[in-house]
């Protein structure tokens, strides 16, 4: 096959195949922009089922890092890396050293993170072979100590993102009495999830794990429902938090809430998902923007962290939305397309 043809290739400015024979490590680094800075994107490992499907995962992640760095106003560019792999049975310390040392010889251009099937205890591991990784120190909170891992950040950020969508859309401030269905009640989502009864809001949640559900049931007295009729509840507020792809040709007809708002990437199938919901009159909070609390966190990690800047930095979400919201709604436009305009203005600046 022929990478600079594909079209998720497009603007990259470097992809790196990485390969160590003792180890059994297959990786690709890729390093969309580095206009702003660094690349920093995490690292996913995943049994793809070709080479060509994990080029094409590396590329689409690493240009979504740039965007979501971009609007997230951080000195940082968009990369990304994957390792080609199961992490339950191949990822051994061979093969994450290896991959260190892949990173490392980037010299900074790239900075690793956790993803899917990579954990804060590994990128501690690669740390010990090079100093570019991130998410990996505790960090001081108004609560106490905290592990590196970015999921309560990016659900706080969720939860400010919630906030300013229902401005926007239902024109109130407060939460109380709120109607929302949380789908994927995992790290971020049940974090979300407790801010949002906090704030007197009433819960529906569904996930394919039973334990998270009964733990939503008995704490947060959540309803718990079907992994189908999470879609068609007839709520305020739908956030999606576990997978990518959800909103499409199948599930759009069905949503009642006016607002989608919620931490999972990747959540419309396909561009023109997003006006089918503009046309609905749903308004949707892009993904790259609402979930960017994790990046914040991790940036911040770097250049030292205080607990009360980060809380803010994380906080401008709110600002960062209703700005696309109005822009969106004088210009007519899907509020993703409006995204990525703004994005592109700051990063290709
Ligand atoms: P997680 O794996 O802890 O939680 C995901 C949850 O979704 C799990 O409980 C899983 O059982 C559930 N799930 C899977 N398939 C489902 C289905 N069909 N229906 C209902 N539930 C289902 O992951 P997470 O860290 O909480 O991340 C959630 C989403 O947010 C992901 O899309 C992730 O990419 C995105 N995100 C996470 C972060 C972060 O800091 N963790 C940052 C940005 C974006």
């Amino acid at each position: 096959m022929s990478v600079f043809s594909l079209s998720d290739f497009a603007d990259h400015e470097q992809v790196v195949f990485c390969s160590d024979d003792k180890s059994g490590l297959k990786a690709i680094i890729a390093v969309h922009n580095s206009n702003l800075g660094p690349a920093l994107g995490g690292c996913r490992m995943w049994p793809y089922a070709s080479e060509e499907e994990a080029i094409r995962d590396v590329l689409r992640l690493s240009r979504g890092m740039t965007y979501k760095s971009a609007m997230a106003n951080l000195k940082l560019g968009g990369g990304k890396s994957v390792v080609i792999g199961n992490p339950r049975t191949q990822k051994t310390p061979q093969l994450l050293e290896a991959l260190a040392r892949a990173v490392d010889n980037l010299k900074g251009r790239y900075i690793a993170a956790e993803d899917s099937g990579t954990s804060v205890a590994d990128m501690k591991y690669m740390a010990e072979f090079t100093p570019y990784v991130s998410g990996v120190k505790d960090k001081a909170t108004k609560d106490g100590k905290r592990s590196g891992d970015p999921s309560p950040a990016t659900a706080y950020g969720t939860f400010v993102g919630i906030r300013a969508a229902v401005k926007e859309k239902l024109g109130r401030d407060s939460l109380d009495g709120l109607r929302v269905a949380v789908q994927g009640i995992g790290n971020v989502g049940f974090d979300l999830a407790r801010q949002l009864k906090a704030a007197g809001a009433s819960l529906w949640v569904s996930d394919i794990h039973q334990e998270q559900l009964d733990r939503a049931q008995q704490e947060l007295g959540a309803t718990v429902v079907g992994s189908e009729a999470i879609f068609g509840l007839d709520v305020d507020v739908f956030a999606p938090c576990a997978m990518g792809a959800i909103l499409n040709d199948k599930t759009i007809p069905q949503i009642k809430a006016q607002v989608i708002a919620g931490a999972a990437n990747n959540q419309l199938a396909e561009p023109r998902h997003g006006t089918a919901l503009m046309d609905r009159g749903i308004l949707y909070a892009p993904d790259y923007v609402i979930n960017a609390g994790g990046i914040i966190d991790v940036y911040h990690e770097r250049t030292g962290f205080k607990h009360e800047e980060v809380t803010r930095h994380v906080e401008q979400i709110y600002d960062n939305l209703m700005e696309i919201f109005e822009r969106a709604r004088v210009e007519g436009r899907p509020t993703g397309e409006v995204a990525d305009v703004i994005a592109e203005e700051r990063f290709k600046r």
